[in-house]
């Protein structure tokens, strides 16, 4: 695939949504940014997302803009009881 994104006043670059669908990046994703060496190139690494807490990537749940996973969350409720 090749796009060109134009940078705005502000220094973003949007990601074509085709992008954005086939590497399933959604709005709070974080992606990596890393230069290589000797070339032009950049290359956007997206992050998977990861528990606040313990930093597990599997079995989250979105809370706001922030993933938790099913362990820490049930850990926090015994907490409220
Ligand atoms: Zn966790």
């Amino acid at each position: 695939m090749k796009y060109i994104s134009m940078m705005n006043l502000d220094g973003r670059i949007v990601i074509p949504k085709e992008i954005c669908r086939k590497f399933n990046i959604e709005k709070g994703n974080k992606i990596e940014i890393v230069t290589v060496d000797d070339s032009e190139q950049i290359i956007f690494k997206k992050i998977n997302p990861s528990c606040v807490i313990c930093g597990a990537e599997k079995y989250l749940i979105k809370v706001k803009d922030k993933f938790i996973c099913e362990s820490c969350a049930e850990k926090a409720a015994k907490k409220q009881d």
